[in-house]
């Protein structure tokens, strides 16, 4: 392998997602491998994988199960089409998915990734109110600092102002409401923030629920948004406000889904059963690009007719529901099953805050959040007063860059580190990512 033209070509060919191409010049990265949860570049280099490969790998890399079924299913057929016709894995998937998502979810609508999958809702919801003869119902509601994904859709329903400002022209209006999160709220009380938040809901509802379709959020926690967990009973609350008021409660699940927060989904953590929910990410184990919008008989049915009604959903790609990721999908859910997986994540989760409990000692550790193994580690200048770094030293990111010098992976979301192992991650191998992570953040000065 001839290293020096990767490098040469990845310079002046390549341009990577959600980077500016200058850091990358800086401090370039080419990935060649991967084993278990350790990654290896062209040099030769290991790193463990402490983002899951963003948020996805679950676990590990190479599993033997899902390579094998990638290879059968390679034997039968790579990929044909969705549109007008099923495929035998994506219908095995579908029976699989709606064993395991919330009792009242029966109709899979396959995509690509995430944020598809949310356009997917978006646009699901609001032709489910225009099918039904309810045309004023066009809006949606989401929280304050909420992440979607990035497609047009998605930003118009997300509110990260360094996402989302630059391309305000082209997204549609949405309501936001604020999370209820007690580091934001100025008495620092999560029972405040919660009342406070679902009061606000409430009264948009109230003032505007004839032209509302639906309410999107992150299940349990806003992850992109730094990793702030909603406090107990909100989630449950907002699904009971939505049934009040006749509005779609549409729940995003692609970062929590598949064991993340220690449930196989977030929202069994509130006993919540949604009307509409997104997955991707763990879906295919964290191999291939499959997504899916999941939801109820009555939304489905809405949809349901003669052709001449006009009342198909027109929406779907040339790579839906690919054969290729519907097994992938299936061998990656049944070592779940095999394994008890959501159990034994579970229990890892438990031992990450122990290993979290340490590092929150450093001086330029602010607050720790973590929901089952999906935590944030914020980085402050000040322990005493939370006083952040200036932005514009991008301290948490000078940290992650020296991770990966130590052997580590993540990115920072601004001001916090972001430590998401896969699920499979050995004892062993999470006291290695504390140790790496205690030192990076023990030489910020
Ligand atoms: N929704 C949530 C909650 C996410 O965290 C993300 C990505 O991080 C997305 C949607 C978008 O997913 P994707 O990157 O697969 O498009």
């Amino acid at each position: 392998m001839d290293t020096k033209h990767l490098y040469e070509i990845s310079q002046k060919h390549m341009w990577l997602p959600f980077t500016q191409m200058k850091d990358y010049e800086e401090a370039p990265l080419i990935i060649e491998s991967g084993e278990g949860v350790r990654l290896k570049d062209i040099h030769g280099n290991e790193y463990l994988d402490g983002y899951s490969s963003l948020w996805l790998n679950v676990h590990g890399h190479r599993r033997l199960e899902i390579d094998d079924a990638i290879k059968e299913q390679l034997d039968r057929i790579a990929h044909s089409t969705l549109l007008g016709a099923a495929n035998v894995p994506s219908i095995q998937l579908a029976e699989k998915l709606i064993q395991l998502t919330p009792e009242g979810l029966t109709r899979v609508f396959y995509s690509d990734s995430g944020a598809e999958s949310v356009e997917i809702a978006i646009k699901m919801a609001y032709q489910y109110w225009q099918n039904k003869g309810i045309t004023e119902k066009t809006k949606f509601v989401t929280l304050a600092n909420g992440y979607h994904g990035d497609t047009v859709g998605a930003i118009s329903v997300g509110s990260i102002d360094i996402y989302h400002r630059v391309y305000s022209a082209l997204m549609f209006n949405s309501f936001a409401v604020p999370f209820p999160s007690a580091s934001w709220h100025p008495s620092g009380d999560e029972q405040t923030a919660k009342e406070e938040s679902l009061a606000a809901m409430r009264t948009l509802f109230e003032e505007h629920h004839e032209q509302i379709a639906g309410l999107i959020v992150e299940s349990m926690v806003q992850g992109a948004g730094g990793m702030h967990m909603m406090p107990a009973g909100y989630l449950k609350e907002l699904e009971r406000l939505c049934g009040e008021f006749q509005i779609l409660f549409i729940v995003d699940e692609v970062a929590t889904g598949f064991g993340r927060t220690g449930k196989m989904f977030a929202v069994e953590h509130e006993g919540v059963s949604p009307d509409i929910m997104t997955i991707a990410k763990g879906i295919t184990g964290g191999y291939l690009p499959i997504a899916a919008t999941v939801t109820t008989e009555e939304v489905y049915e809405a949809f349901y007719g003669d052709y001449k009604e006009m009342k198909t959903f027109f929406h779907g790609h040339s790579y839906t529901g690919n054969q290729l990721g519907c097994a992938a999908a299936l061998a990656n859910l049944a070592i779940f099953e095999k394994e008890n997986l959501v159990e034994q994540a579970a229990r890892k989760a438990e031992y990450v805050k122990k290993l979290l409990t340490e590092i929150n000692t450093l001086p330029h550790v602010g607050e720790i959040r973590q929901l089952g193994l999906m935590c944030g580690i914020e980085i402050v200048k000040d322990k005493a007063t939370n006083e952040p770094f200036p932005a514009e030293e991008r301290t948490a990111y000078r940290a992650t860059l020296r991770m990966r010098e130590l052997g580590m992976l993540t990115r920072p979301l601004g001001n916090v580190i972001v430590f998401m192992p896969p699920l499979a991650s050995s004892y062993e191998d999470l006291d290695e990512m504390a140790v790496i992570m205690k030192q990076a953040i023990h030489e910020i000065s």
